[in-house]
């Protein structure tokens, strides 16, 4: 037996891991002791996270589909084939019809070398993570505010935080480290603050429990806000000495109430109060908020992050901002340019002096206006303009429920899929590339607290799949681009030149330690625990003047209950890989055997005065569409909301399919009727 420290690829958390072999099989998994972000514990799908590498299942070799059906081929037919459709589509139609889009699973190499061959050597910004379809809220808010799109603090950080604010998002399903971390700052004497229409495991352990309704978040912290601005308690020295724009926050702020915020959140004024409070006179408060699927809406982000202004809660060990990637790099394949508007390092693809640095670099022109996103692409808001994707560990047909994805990948001349198995969307491919797994390559991933970690190779692959960053050199190449990369580490030594605050992470200093934070660069390469660390010169914080919006105290008359999404632990984000793991598709099952064809939950209040039991068969009616699904009866959720996991997307596919939510809706609930089937 040996023993490989790497790092789990499941979720943001990124925790350390061992990863136990015998000959070149991956017999099994326990958590490293001293990783600064796990310190011994792991969770379900770490324990498991080495059994997808061994699943039957794989693909072992390219497919190709010819009159109708895959046949197994060779690496240069399949390539060759990519390789002259792209040319030919480019040719025929220019570079916009080609888009390349990817998971926030990807690995950081992965990430840039795909958004590296749209841009250099095809000549689009047609390119965009798979999360991008909901927003990508946080990280423009967190831009335009704190000048940085990522968590300020570390996660060690936590048990240093007097006061946790949690807000929408489960830690036990999604994070459940993170979770464990909160839980014991707790146990140690930290409040907690919890906000979420859902009473979720966290909750149970928190001082002010704020189970808002959905839709209502920006008046909660706007009240929060006038609570403290009235109470005297911001921090005007910190305001004054780092913030710009306090006199028109402080306008907008004037316009809420608490009593009627309440009584519109359907929280007691005296809970909000003391929330209020407690965040402000803490010595050091922690935000956590989730950046992902939720589509939070970017008013009650910058509500969030206007209360981490008015009270300093911000550049201080204990005190910041987490803004949580549940995917396991989420952060990465966005500090890697994967936005139709962003290049790596996140500068403005309009920005003509950041194009000229990375043209110097990359010795190719570069488009100069935002390319179309993946949202666009499958609403076909683009016209059927984009005729071939490249699809990097993506799967949209399982993925975007608001959209007939199969329909428009069955219009495309060219669909590239890379994965390592046949997903839903992959059966709409041209072309399959197989890609090696878990253990089988070294490549980087940047976890939700900017950590840039080696996820390490311990075995041999098969003999078929390649390494992503392989295919895509191999296609580059071919197409005439100089790209002579014969590692993932020299693909991050480039990296390090294009994306400033990466430019201290070879692969050799970051084996020195479980990886660095950025910025990690030549003259810090230790990297960067707590942003803001050195001192705050000027006035590098913004606030942002919310408005108070007009939300109706009452529901529809017609659609009583709103409707919110999350997830569950098993069958989470990436289920493609839970699929193929046998022990947590196992556990699924469990979860799934009172409920074979999943649930929605409800309030158990509400169930009763709906004559519901657990178990009943619902029918779900919203404004654009019914669905017919099982009633979870619990207490969960708060009355007047049901809750919709992730996994159960038909629910939400025949709710919304004809509707979308418009981008600027995001956040707001889908109102419905719920009744017995
Ligand atoms: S919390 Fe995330 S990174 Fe940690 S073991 Fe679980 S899935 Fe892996």
């Amino acid at each position: 037996m040996a023993h490989h420290l790497t790092t789990c690829t499941f979720c943001g958390v990124g925790c350390g891991i061992y990863l136990e072999t015998a000959g070149n099989r991956i017999v099994g998994v326990y958590p490293s002791m001293s990783h600064p972000t796990n310190e011994g514990r792991i969770c379900v799908r770490g324990w498991n996270v080495h059994e997808v590498a061994s699943s039957p299942d794989r693909l072992k070799l390219p497919l190709l589909r010819r009159n109708g059906q895959f046949r197994e081929v060779g690496w240069d037919e399949a390539l060759d084939f990519v390789t002259a459709r792209l040319r030919a589509i480019r040719d025929q139609h220019g570079p916009d019809a080609l888009a390349f889009f990817n998971s926030p699973r990807c690995a950081n190499e992965e990430a840039y070398l795909l958004q590296k061959l749209a841009r250099a050597v095809i000549g689009t910004n047609n390119v965009e993570h798979g999360t991008g379809v909901y927003s990508n809220n946080s990280i423009n808010v967190l831009l335009e505010m704190i000048g940085h799109p990522a968590s300020t603090n570390s996660l060690g950080e936590l048990d240093r935080s007097e006061v946790i604010l949690l807000d929408g998002v489960d830690l036990a399903m999604q994070l459940p480290t993170i979770g464990g971390r909160v839980i014991r700052a707790k146990l140690s004497g930290a409040k907690l603050i919890i906000i979420d229409a859902r009473r979720h495991r966290v909750a149970e352990h928190a001082d002010f429990f704020l189970q808002l309704r959905p839709g209502t978040r920006v008046l909660l912290y706007g009240a929060m806000a006038k609570v403290i601005v009235d109470r005297g308690l911001g921090d005007l020295n910190f305001i004054r000495a780092h913030c710009r724009n306090y006199p028109a926050f402080l306008e907008k702020v004037e316009d809420f109430d608490l009593l009627q915020a309440a009584d519109i959140c359907g929280v007691r004024p005296e809970l909000i109060e003391q929330a209020a409070m407690a965040y402000a006179r803490a010595r050091a408060a922690a935000i956590l908020y989730s950046t992902g699927i939720e589509a939070r809406g970017a008013s009650s982000i910058r509500s969030m992050i206007n209360l981490a202004l008015l009270t300093g809660h911000l550049g201080k060990e204990g005190a910041g901002i987490y803004a949580l990637t549940e995917h396991n790099n989420l952060q990465g394949v966005c500090d890697m340019g994967m936005a139709p508007d962003r290049l790596p390092g996140y500068r403005a693809v309009t920005d003509a002096s950041a194009r000229a640095c990375v043209e110097r670099l990359w010795q190719a022109k570069l488009p100069a206006s935002p390319g179309a996103c993946a949202r666009k692409v499958w609403e076909h808001r683009n016209h059927g303009r984009v005729r071939g994707v490249w699809l990097c560990r993506y799967d949209p047909v399982n993925t975007v429920s608001f959209c007939d994805v199969p329909a428009v990948l069955k219009q495309m001349d060219l669909v590239v899929v890379q994965h390592l198995f046949m997903t839903t969307t992959a059966q709409y491919a041209h072309v399959i590339l197989p890609l090696v797994a878990f253990g089988e390559e070294q490549v980087t991933f940047t976890s939700t607290e900017r950590r840039i970690q080696l996820a390490n190779k311990v075995i041999e692959p098969p003999e078929g799949p390649l390494p992503a960053w392989q295919q895509l050199t191999r296609v580059a190449r071919a197409l005439g681009a100089p790209w002579d990369y014969s590692s993932a580490a020299e693909v991050m030594a480039e990296i390090g030149q294009v994306v400033p605050f990466y430019s201290g992470a070879s692969y050799d200093n970051l084996a020195r330690d479980y990886g660095r934070q950025w910025p990690c660069t030549k003259d810090r390469p230790l990297g960067t625990r707590l942003l803001f660390a050195d001192g705050l010169p000027g006035q590098p914080f913004q606030f942002e003047p919310v408005p108070r919006p007009n939300i109706p105290r009452y529901a529809p008359e017609a659609f009583p209950m709103a409707m919110i999404f999350g997830h569950s632990l098993y069958y989470w984000h990436q289920n493609v890989l839970v699929k193929h793991s046998e022990t947590l598709k196992r556990e699924l099952r469990v979860l799934l055997l009172d409920y074979p064809e999943g649930f929605v939950e409800l309030n158990d209040g509400d169930a009763t005065e709906l004559g519901i039991r657990d178990g009943d068969k619902i029918r779900v009616r919203g404004s654009s569409g019914t669905a017919v699904t099982t009633a979870r009866v619990t207490r969960e959720v708060r009355s007047g909301t049901i809750f919709v996991p992730f996994f159960v997307r038909e629910v939400e596919r025949q709710l919304l399919g004809a509707a979308p939510p418009e981008m600027g809706n995001l956040g707001k609930p889908v109102f419905v009727k719920v009744e017995k089937a």
